[in-house]
């Protein structure tokens, strides 16, 4: 059996070149680039709640670093750092390697240099933390949306709802759509380089873990202002246009969770630029409504007749 010192250094030991001081001290010593500031965000996964006991330990590794990255992109920041606090049932080296797998291979595509963690005996936890700089006057901030901007997404939600509708059998997704949806829920993409593009152009950002209507109201609240939404104009992968589950298609496009979009608004006058960002990037971003005056944080969806729509918009509260 390895001991607690055996996993760190087989598994999480590895050379830093931008920090000052890596894994193995009491402590990491960082620094921000000048002009720059740390934005610092932390997101832990429990067994038998954000995963299944028995889910696949490249994929966790992935996904509790990805859900963390996405929280950096969505403040527009530049991923620098993680940290890493583990509790396991077993020293397990084979999950271990994979875990390191899954971990070690998205934070090398983004630059991300583990300084640090815990590791203990426990039910399976895993809790990441990370760093990542940017200029704090550039910084997407959920408060800076005014009354006229436009609403935007990136990509489109509910594919990862659609896969776990799938695996509770409430539909049966064919092999193509289910591939592609479980890829969205377990091993999602940070949207690290549209958050840095939106710098200066986006007035206020979130990143899609919650579901669309619950993170865009997040926004609402924080800047005061009301938000309408077009269903219509929603976003829809082939997966979710091809479920004939009216209900559930819209529960898992306006409230399925674990997306890792990002939502922004921008002024009506940097329509053009959104729309160059996006040509730039090679990805798809709608313009899916608007911000009013109105009950701040509250969402409004209207369907194509301009009704509004009884949505199941509640999101996931984590204490349900
Ligand atoms: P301390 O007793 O000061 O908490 P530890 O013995 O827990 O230190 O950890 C030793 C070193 O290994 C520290 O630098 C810590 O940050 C690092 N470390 C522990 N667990 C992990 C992990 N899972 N991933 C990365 N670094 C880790
Ligand atoms: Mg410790």
């Amino acid at each position: 059996m390895p001991s607690e010192f055996d996993i760190i250094r087989r598994y999480f030991t590895r050379p830093v070149k931008r920090a000052l001081l890596g894994v193995g001290d009491d402590c990491a010593l960082i620094a921000a680039e000048p002009g720059a500031v740390l934005a610092v965000s932390t997101d832990m996964l429990v067994e038998g709640r954000h995963f299944l006991a028995g889910a696949d330990a490249s994929q966790l590794g992935h996904k509790a670093l990805a859900v963390n990255l996405s929280d950096l992109a969505a403040m527009g920041a530049a991923p620098r750092y993680a940290t890493l606090a583990l509790a396991l049932p077993e020293a397990d080296e084979s999950w271990l390697a994979q875990f390191a797998q899954g971990f070690f291979t998205l934070a090398d595509a983004f630059g991300v240099e583990l300084i640090g963690g815990d590791t203990t005996r426990g039910p399976r936890n895993i809790s990441i933390a990370v760093m990542g700089e940017v200029p704090p006057e550039l910084a997407l901030r959920r408060d800076g949306a005014r009354v006229g901007d436009q609403v935007w997404l990136s990509g489109c939600t509910g594919d990862a709802g659609l896969a776990l509708a799938h695996l509770n059998g409430r539909i049966r997704l064919t092999d193509a759509a289910l591939a592609h949806c479980l890829a969205r829920l377990h091993t999602p993409l940070p949207c690290i380089a549209l958050g840095l593009a939106l710098r200066g152009l986006a007035t206020s950002a979130i990143d899609v873990s919650d579901g669309l209507v619950a993170d865009i109201g997040h926004i609402g609240e924080r800047s005061g202002v009301a938000v309408e939404l077009r269903y219509a104009e929603l976003p829809r992968s082939r997966a979710l246009e091809a479920c004939t589950d009216e209900s559930l298609a819209r529960g898992c496009l306006l409230a399925g969770g674990d997306d890792y979009e990002l939502a922004f608004t921008a002024s009506a006058d940097a329509r053009g630029r959104v729309e160059a960002v996006a040509a730039e990037l090679g990805l798809a971003l709608t313009c899916i409504g608007s911000v009013s005056a109105g009950e701040p944080g509250m969402v409004s969806v209207y369907d194509a007749a301009g009704k509004i729509m009884q949505p199941e918009c509640k999101g996931f509260d984590h204490f349900d």
